[in-house]
């Protein structure tokens, strides 16, 4: 069961409610041949239970021994603690090595969740990246005029597979997963070799990444065995010690991906974990990066400044990106190249209350950030931080979290992460004043927000036309 934003409510299994046999969750590679396979040698569908990776409905009676149950459905729909319970069980079982099969009452059937997939190995993922795909959108899409932005992705090359950087509101963990796989050097040559010899390549490639850039390793020996910790990462809050950091295969493929015939710049779009970086004590691929892969602009995620937020989102603190915020400018200047970060930061997420939002407004003035882009925290079907949205718990300790849910506040806390744009001018005095923070009108915003200035969107010239409108009931309060 899982709770759905539109509807603003907790829905059953997809299982249920579409009627299918089966569902396959994650990559779907090993199922989807294993089923294929055994349903072309006559096996009824409703006979196969037991491949990994796979949900089906069952009679209570035929329950597999040996399961995590989750609380029910009709449980978890009406008790939100119940539901928070669920998301950490369902969390707890989605490793490869240790995890149990997942069950879960829904009325008189019995949901069952296999454990998942067993990652692909390298030859198997070299397979798959050989196959003869024609790099371009359908013919259908000819019509529309094509598909924006095909060019980034015609010339781009995943190296990887999971990723262990884990954050609450993504769901790669969940359909990927946390360990990292990845293709190995050879087939990424002989991939990026196919792209220069395409009639419309120009040159450049315009990345060499995967969920994160630059895991090409397990985060530590450990895992292999006994599979990632349960409810524990390893990045954040600190990187954990047992982190192992080596970017020196991934160093190498890229400089030989430099050196074929054709290609004149290769560029790094994915993200890249910085705080994973700053850990490497060999700096030669920060360097590499900064001066070959970045194409005037390199895109992070920190996310958020405040620590009581990044909590919530399991990212590391705002400490680890000015670290690395500090080397990337010192070695661009070292080079003399033009070129700049861009944070993607997110407002309203669990755990931001108006306060958060005015130091994130804070941090970015002092720094000199002036973000054109801000994402609005939604919630992703079963991920950790949309269980808090939800259910206003944080699964792993069951304490309250705070939640901005109205549209007014989610507005505000937007708005403060532009507090420079004249027309934010106005919600963000309204979020100041909220947050008792007067202190800050005439220091984020100009403090007489009601006379027209330069830059001034129509809007916004509205907005101050209507504020200087002496009000009706003032007008009685000066008569008497
Ligand atoms: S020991 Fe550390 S690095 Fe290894 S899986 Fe656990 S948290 Fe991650």
């Amino acid at each position: 069961a899982h709770y759905d934003y539109w509807d603003d409510k907790v829905r059953p299994s997809v299982l249920l409610e579409s009627g299918a046999d089966l569902l396959m969750y994650g990559m779907g590679e090993h199922q989807i041949t294993e089923l294929s396979e055994r349903l072309a040698n006559g096996e009824n569908i409703h006979n196969i239970h037991d491949i990994r990776g796979t949900c089906y409905l069952t009679e209570p009676v035929n329950t597999p021994i040996g399961c995590a149950e989750c609380p029910s459905f009709e449980q978890v729909s009406q008790n939100k603690e119940a539901y928070a319970r669920a998301t950490k069980i369902q969390y707890d079982h989605q490793d490869e090595i240790y995890g149990k099969t997942v069950i879960q009452r829904h009325g008189k059937l019995m949901l069952v969740q296999n454990p998942p997939a067993y990652s692909l190995t390298q030859e198997e993922l070299d397979k798959i990246y050989s196959l003869p795909y024609t790099r371009n959108y359908h013919p259908s899409y000819e019509k529309f005029g094509g598909v924006p932005g095909i060019e980034e992705v015609k010339f781009s090359i995943t190296h990887n597979r999971g990723c262990f950087g884990y954050c609450n509101f993504c769901s790669i963990a969940l359909h990927q997963g946390r360990r990292i796989t990845c293709r190995s050097e050879k087939s990424v040559l002989e991939e990026a070799e196919r792209l220069t010899h395409m009639p419309d390549f120009k040159g450049y490639i315009h990345d060499v990444g995967g969920p994160t850039a630059n895991f090409r390793n397990p985060s530590c020996e450990k895992q292999l065995k006994s599979g990632l910790c349960k409810g524990k990462k390893c990045l954040a809050p600190t990187p954990c010690k047992a982190l192992k950091v080596d970017h020196s295969e991934y160093l190498d493929m890229l400089r030989k991906i430099r050196k074929i015939k054709g290609v004149k710049r290769v560029f790094i779009r994915s993200g890249i974990r910085y705080d994973y970086l700053m850990e490497d004590k060999n700096d030669e691929f920060i360097r590499e990066l900064i001066k070959y892969h970045v194409s005037g602009q390199l895109k992070v995620a920190p996310e958020h400044c405040s620590a009581v937020v990044l909590d919530k989102m399991g990212k590391p603190h705002i400490e680890a990106y000015k670290a690395f915020q500090k080397r990337f400018y010192e070695i661009t200047k070292g080079i003399g190249k033009e070129q700049y970060l861009v944070p993607y930061l997110m407002s309203s997420h669990p755990g931001s209350t108006l306060r958060e939002a005015v130091d994130l407004a804070l941090f970015l003035r002092d720094n000199k950030i002036r973000p054109e882009q801000v994402q609005d925290f939604y919630p992703t079907p079963g991920t950790i931080s949309t269980c808090m949205f939800y259910t206003g718990l944080d699964p792993y300790t069951m304490e309250k979290v705070y939640v901005p849910k109205t549209a007014e506040e989610k507005a505000m806390q937007r708005a403060l992460l532009q507090y420079f744009r004249p027309q934010n001018r106005e919600i963000v005095r309204k979020a100041l004043i909220k947050a008792g923070r007067r202190d800050l009108i005439g220091v984020l915003i100009p403090a007489d927000t009601n006379s027209v200035r330069k830059g001034d969107s129509d809007w916004q010239k509205n907005q101050r036309k209507q504020n200087q409108k002496p009000k009706k009931k003032a007008n009685r309060n000066r008569q008497k």
